[in-house]
């Protein structure tokens, strides 16, 4: 394909993975990435590499105009919820603010095409098992907020200039690179698949199970567990989707639309790693609903995109590869 697109926080976990989906799928990509908390290692060498703030607007519309971007994947952000709950301020700059610094430079470039990286987390905590578009957007703490708020104001340019827009609402993404080629390399990482896997190969003693008096069936969280390549084929769905019909937007749920208990989740880390990993039950998370998972009919009926890593053992395979590949490294 003859097209540039630009992906923020590419040299980041989701980022780094839609690099890939990109690359592979024919597009040229240029990163803008400041590697606070991302590689450089991370980012493809068939992408082109510059390490800048998103709100760095000189730097970010030359490198618009002179790479002749014709698209906009923004990953970039900071994505650690109880942070945002203790330093909400660094949220609305680094998500709410930059946000608006990258889709103000898009506008005044004419770039006629983004993708937002959103979250359930702008659903809080649902009254119901599964969530759909349409479901309120009550966030409970300000990462939420924070993306939300980018949301809206997506909305708001698109019905004012003449640009289009994706937002993706991830669920709970996991796993890593079948080929090997990336994962998440995030130190200190709090999601339960890796801190699994860390555990399952000795850099951990045990895994905190946070609640087992929930409403759910064995009574710990439920969550839509999601490939993060199957994420990244849906990112470049969305950009076909974009470029196909330029007057329409999108805000779709990116989950599987099923879930796993974290006591699952434990399960099957022990089954593909034939290691027993200790479990440690304690009381619940701050601000930790039962239940998270998607209804995705929306964007199954919405975009060309087929699930094709949608069963747990894959996904925790994947990321165990990933992890032995990152102990080696160490
Ligand atoms: N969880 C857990 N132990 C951990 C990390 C997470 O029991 O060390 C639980 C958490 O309470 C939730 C689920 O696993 O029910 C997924 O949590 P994670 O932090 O991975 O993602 P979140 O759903 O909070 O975005």
């Amino acid at each position: 394909r003859d097209m540039t697109v630009m992906v923020t926080g590419g040299a980041g976990y989701i980022g780094s993975h839609a690099v890939l989906a990109l690359l592979d799928a024919g597009y040229d990509v240029v990163v803008v990435d400041n590697l606070v908390t991302g590689f450089s290692w991370a980012v493809d060498e068939r992408a082109t590499l510059i390490e800048c703030a998103i709100e760095d607007e000189g730097r970010v519309r030359a490198a618009i105009r002179g790479h002749h971007v014709q698209a906009i994947m923004h990953f970039a952000g900071s994505v650690v919820v109880p942070e945002s709950v203790t330093d909400p301020l660094k949220y609305y700059r680094n998500n709410t603010a930059a946000s608006r610094s990258l889709i103000e430079s898009a506008v005044t470039e004419g770039v006629p095409h983004f993708i937002f990286s959103s979250t359930a987390a702008t659903y809080g905590t649902p009254d119901t098992e599964t969530v759909s578009e349409t479901s309120p957007t009550v966030p409970i703490n300000p990462y939420g907020m924070s993306k939300l708020m980018t949301e809206a104001m997506l909305r708001d340019v698109a019905a004012a200039h003449p640009m289009n827009y994706a937002a993706l609402r991830y669920f709970n993404v996991a796993g890593a690179d079948p080929q090997g080629r990336s994962g998440q390399s995030t130190a200190g990482a709090t999601h339960l698949i890796k801190v699994a896997v860390e555990a399952a190969t000795g850099k951990r003693d045990s895994v905190a199970i946070f609640g087992t008096d929930f409403d759910t069936p064995d009574g710990t969280g439920v969550r839509d567990y999601i490939h993060v390549s199957d994420l990244a084929a849906a990112h470049v769905a969305a950009l076909a989707l974009l470029i196909a019909e330029p007057g329409r937007s999108h805000t779709l749920n990116a989950g599987y639309g099923r879930g796993f208990s974290v006591n699952e989740v434990l399960d099957a880390v022990d089954r593909v790693t034939n290691v027993q990993v200790v479990r440690n039950p304690q009381g619940r998370r701050a601000g930790d609903p039962a239940a998270l998972i998607s209804d995705n009919s929306a964007i199954l009926k919405t975009l060309d995109w087929t699930p094709a890593r949608d069963d747990l053992d894959l996904i925790v395979a994947d990321a165990l590869a990933w992890e032995r590949k990152l102990s080696e490294r160490a």
